[in-house]
């Protein structure tokens, strides 16, 4: 049977980097691509993002925006227009000058982001008031040259959703934005991956290039540093300005849209295998997982094989995902470790003496408990332990991230805290000197926030707090 640790895996405590590649590695999810900074994602891995990625989208239509597919490639000039965005993306940008076995007049850029694009877009598509909000959103693939890349975290091409809006006010588009970052973002991150998430605002130094206000989902790994998760822009006028988005209101006057974009990526990968991984590897809450049970044939036997079929097939039908592992020329032990790894969060054995006596074990991924369960209670059982471990895993995080963030004064109690978690500040005390002081120590902040946790508003300007962690 399965050993107290399998010794495959470095240990969370001891070399959370080191860990973390062999969770990649030993569950079979990533591997790196043949240019540099790119990624496979592996089977497991891609069921996985599929179903963040069902999940996502559910609630991006719940929030009205439609989605479209625009080009891969961006004439260079597009990105110029808007002086602050090239400036901000050009030393990430891969820039295509042949093509067709010719030099081309003018270079296309691989899309960093299509920004630019649904600028161009929308200045067609809207006319008049009655064309707003124009609600977009777009699944896609994007590059960006990282110079530090790290598979899932920052890589050099990563999936991921981009939200583009344009609106009739400033209010509606902040009022927008909020939506999204709160009922699609930090609702998806706690209900379904259970990671709770910091909400707030970029400070300018760490703002999206061209944004006039960044909203932020930051979550902190279990090494207590920072992941940031998503994010959503206000952007003002300024691409609408250099776009030319406009619109004639009810009397006919020609005023310029205020639009917002918002994307969430492939880093969420990296974002829950880092917050709920052990040990033993990877740890899947329920909700997203591809495979909520796995049922385990303990030795190769008729009645082994009719029991197994038949409690999975009774699973289904309750609406549970299971697969079936049947491979008993492989040695059961194995078997169990390599489910651990892959962070299936209950597996189910069945042996010839759990047929005879009319029972199954059933046990759980975060705590290896077993529990012997009558065959026929079966379905009842594991619908319940599902729904409790949902629960458990965002607690555990949780509490992971109350105990390690501390309130402090001082930019010294600041930086020392950041050494295990997060520190929560006053803004009036760090402000942008403090900040810049604090980068040169790898220690940024993650955003501001009202002093009970929101994002904040203009009338909270007074009294925010900075959260500060090393990150990711
Ligand atoms: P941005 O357009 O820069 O606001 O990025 C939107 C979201 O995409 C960020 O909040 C990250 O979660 C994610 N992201 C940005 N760069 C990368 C990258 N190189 N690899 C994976 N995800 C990324």
């Amino acid at each position: 049977m399965t050993t107290d640790r399998p010794g495959v895996l470095a240990s969370v405590r001891d070399d959370f980097p080191r860990w973390y590649q062999d969770v990649l590695e030993k569950a079979e999810l990533a591997d790196n691509g043949p240019v540099r900074g790119t990624m496979v994602i592996r089977p497991y891995a891609y069921a996985i993002w599929e179903r963040m990625q069902a999940e996502v989208d559910a609630r991006i239509k719940a929030a009205g925006a439609e989605n479209v597919y625009l080009p891969l490639f961006i004439p260079q000039s597009y990105l110029e227009r808007e002086a602050e965005h090239v400036e901000g993306f050009s030393p990430e940008l891969a820039v295509v000058t042949h093509a067709g076995g010719k030099e081309l007049t003018e270079p296309v850029v691989v899309r960093p982001t299509s920004e630019t694009v649904f600028g161009e877009v929308m200045a067609k598509w809207v006319q008049s008031h009655r064309d707003l909000p124009l609600l977009l959103n777009q699944w896609a693939n994007v590059v960006r040259w990282e110079l530090r890349p790290r598979l899932f975290l920052r890589t050099s091409e990563f999936l991921w959703q981009e939200g583009h809006t344009a609106h009739a006010s400033r209010e509606d588009a902040a009022a927008y934005a909020r939506r999204i970052h709160l009922g699609v973002y930090r609702d998806f991150l706690q209900e379904v991956l259970a990671i709770p998430a910091l909400v707030g605002v970029k400070t300018r130094r760490e703002r999206f290039a061209g944004a006039i206000d960044t909203l932020t989902c930051e979550a902190m790994m279990g090494d207590g540093k920072a992941l940031q998760m998503a994010t959503s822009h206000e952007l003002g006028q300024n691409f609408a300005r250099a776009f030319g988005i406009t619109y004639s209101d009810a009397d006919g006057v020609e005023q310029t849209c205020w639009t917002t974009s918002w994307g969430s990526s492939t880093r969420m990968m990296g974002g829950l295998i880092m917050s709920h991984g052990d040990d033993r590897g990877l740890q899947v809450p329920p909700r997203i997982a591809p495979i909520q049970v796995v049922v385990l044939a303990v030795k190769d036997d008729p009645d082994v094989a009719a029991a197994t079929a038949r409690i999975a097939a009774a699973l289904t039908e309750a609406g549970v995902r299971v697969r079936v592992d049947e491979r008993t020329n492989q040695g059961f032990g194995r078997r169990a470790t390599d489910w651990e790894l892959k962070g299936v969060p209950v597996r189910i054995e069945v042996g010839p003496r759990d047929v005879a006596a009319g029972t199954v074990t059933v046990v759980r991924r975060d705590r290896r408990e077993k529990a012997v369960v009558a065959a026929d209670g079966v379905v009842a059982a594991i619908v319940e332990t599902l729904s409790a471990l949902q629960v458990e895993f965002a607690a555990s995080a949780r509490r992971r991230l109350d105990e390690r963030i501390v309130d402090v004064e001082t930019l010294s109690d600041a930086r020392a805290a950041a050494a295990t978690g997060f520190a929560r500040i006053p803004w009036s005390v760090l402000g942008e000197d403090g900040e810049r002081e604090l980068n040169e120590g790898a220690v940024t902040v993650r955003c501001l926030q009202t002093p009970d946790g929101r994002i904040p508003s203009g009338s909270d300007a007074g009294e925010l707090v900075a959260i500060v962690g090393r990150s990711y």
